[in-house]
């Protein structure tokens, strides 16, 4: 049975995304996910150029912003406007590296100001971007090339004109594809910070987030750890001057596959591997394989 043109495999930004921008152009696709989203449940998601705590420039950053704000602001709001409080000694390192760069930018006495970066609530967006897609909710148990095996009450299979990989850390074995997953936590604060602030840490909405905990060369799923809210609450304290109180928590893992976040696979592509950077690059690599596939 051919189930459609295109068959996506994953409900996160990244499956949600590229199915969107295809439907969009009129292709006829079918996403295969076991539930809407899985590490794009982070509470809140940033929209960050400038990374880390040494400030590097996200490749291809002035694309991807352009992109993204077409893309997401017609589905929710979109908060603009990140603060990263960069100490002074670091300044210069950090403009050195904008330089050149057409990331717009202020510098205030609290840090650098980047006015075209931003965050948004994820359930939200993952809902709107879902609206009107054709969603069949199974586990793919194995996938070979075209052809998905799902695992229903009878094993069925499923054939796609191209297949689109988009199941994240989770799926990441149904690829082969190698790359590091990186385990991590936000917590639920009491406070609502509408001013998004990130250095060591974030905090956006009612999250504070962040991972110090090391690589794993496989997927395994995580839960929020204590040391990892009293290093949470540490880094705050940093941030603000003051541990937010929380009540709640989201434990999550990121999937890193340097820079090829899009590249063939048999039958198809895989759209994988954005890091802490998904909702950042998502909407810019969901044009280029549709300009791939056209
Ligand atoms: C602490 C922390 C903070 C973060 N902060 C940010 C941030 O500020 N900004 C940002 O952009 N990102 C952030 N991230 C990263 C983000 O959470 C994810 O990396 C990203 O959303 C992954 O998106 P995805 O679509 O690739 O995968 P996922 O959201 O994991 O989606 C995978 C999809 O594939 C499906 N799937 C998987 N395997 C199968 C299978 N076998 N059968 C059927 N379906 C399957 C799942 O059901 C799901 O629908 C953070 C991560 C962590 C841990």
């Amino acid at each position: 049975m051919v189930a459609a043109e295109v068959v996506v495999i994953g409900a996160g930004i990244a499956g949600l995304c590229v199915a969107r921008v295809l439907h969009e152009a009129g292709k006829e696709v079918r996403v295969v996910a076991r539930e809407l989203g899985e590490a794009s449940r982070v509470p809140e998601a940033l929209l960050n150029p400038v990374r880390g705590k040494r400030g590097s420039v996200a490749p291809e950053a002035e694309e991807a912003l352009a992109a993204l704000w077409d893309f997401y602001p017609r589905f929710v709001p979109v908060r603009q406007g990140i603060l990263r409080p960069v100490p002074p000694a670091h300044r210069p390192a950090w403009k050195e590296k904008l330089k050149g760069r057409g990331i717009p930018h202020q510098w205030l006495e609290e840090g650098l100001y980047l006015e075209s970066a931003g965050w948004l609530e994820t359930t939200p967006l993952l809902h709107r971007l879902a609206q009107g897609l054709e969603i069949t909710y199974a586990e793919v148990e194995r996938l070979e090339g075209r052809t998905l095996h799902l695992r229903t009450p009878t094993l069925a299979t499923l054939s796609a004109g191209l297949v689109i990989y988009a199941g994240g850390a989770s799926g990441a074995h149904l690829v082969g594809l190698g790359g590091r997953f990186t385990p991590g936590s936000v917590l639920h604060t009491l406070e609502h910070f509408p001013q998004a602030c990130a250095y060591g840490v974030y905090v956006a909405g009612h999250s504070l987030g962040g991972s110090y905990l090391p690589h794993q060369s496989s997927y395994t799923p995580h839960q929020t750890q204590p040391a990892e809210v009293e290093w949470l609450l540490a880094e705050a304290e940093k941030l603000l001057g003051y541990r937010p109180r929380w009540d709640t928590s989201w434990a999550g893992v990121r999937y890193r596959l340097d820079r090829h976040y899009l590249r063939p696979i048999p039958g198809g592509y895989a759209l994988t591997g954005f890091g802490s950077a998904a909702y950042f690059y998502a909407p810019l690599y969901a044009h280029r394989l549709l300009q791939q596939i056209n």
